[in-house]
């Protein structure tokens, strides 16, 4: 387990020099280290080396490994979130990164007040445009942000982005300022505060911090890589 310790050392690493390089502070920006498809064992060596967030994609497993790690350990949701799983979710996660429509942002708003939660959420941009992807389109977030604003349990925290798949990084770059640039209109237009923007993975972190990242969600250069689902 001791290669779990040295990539998070190195990926801390790369952050802080990232942060330097952007003259912004390596405070302001959060690890959240993605341990989808790893164990339990896996994740609690990654605790033990000083990680305390973490992030998930699917509910399900996350419903598995989370009672079986300590409960110190800070969850984060970042996968694609279906309707039929928020009531489970919420108490299990402090921010959910991934808030891809106006009906799932509605639904979360419903269950958070039957159950008397005030969930943290950001809204996912599909900023490049892909059909396959989840996402609000920049322009329709611009158009639903007074329906968004109106729901009164969820807090709106600010933006995330998961970038066209790509061999180098900095062909995330113009996503990533793009994000960056839609937040700062946003937080114009409507008068309100957007601090956080969760952009950058393996891949791209670096990028992103430079572009003003202040959440990255790293899982392979901590965890190694992940298997491929079995096919059933
Ligand atoms: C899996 C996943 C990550 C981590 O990806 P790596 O390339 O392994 O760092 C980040 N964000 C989301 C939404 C993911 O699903």
């Amino acid at each position: 387990m001791d290669d779990l310790a040295a990539n998070l050392k190195r990926v801390l690493m790369q952050i802080s020099n990232s942060a330097r390089k952007a003259g912004s502070s390596p405070d302001e920006i959060e690890l959240v280290a993605i341990s989808k498809t790893h164990d339990a064992e896996k994740v609690h060596a990654v605790y033990e080396a000083g990680q305390v967030l973490f992030g998930e994609s699917r509910v399900q497993e996350a419903r598995a490994k989370i009672p079986e790690l300590p409960s110190a350990i800070r969850w984060h949701f970042v996968g694609h979130l279906q309707k039929n799983k928020i009531r489970q979710a919420l108490p299990l996660f402090e921010l959910i990164h991934s808030v891809d429509s106006f009906a799932l942002a509605k639904e979360i708003n419903r269950i958070a007040d039957e159950d008397g939660m005030h969930p943290r959420v950001l809204l996912e941009v599909n900023v490049a445009g892909e059909g396959s992807k989840f996402g609000f389109k920049p322009e329709t977030v611009r158009a639903e942000m007074e329906s968004l604003l109106a729901l009164p349990r969820l807090s709106i925290e600010g933006l995330m982005i998961i970038p066209p798949l790509a061999e180098e990084a900095e062909a995330s770059r113009t996503f990533f300022v793009q994000l960056r640039e839609l937040r700062d209109a946003l937080e114009k237009e409507f008068d309100l505060k957007l601090p956080r923007l969760s952009m950058g993975m393996t891949n791209d972190f670096t990028v992103a911090i430079e572009e003003g990242a202040t959440l990255v969600r790293v899982g392979t250069a901590i965890f190694g890589e992940r298997q491929r689902p079995k096919r059933k």
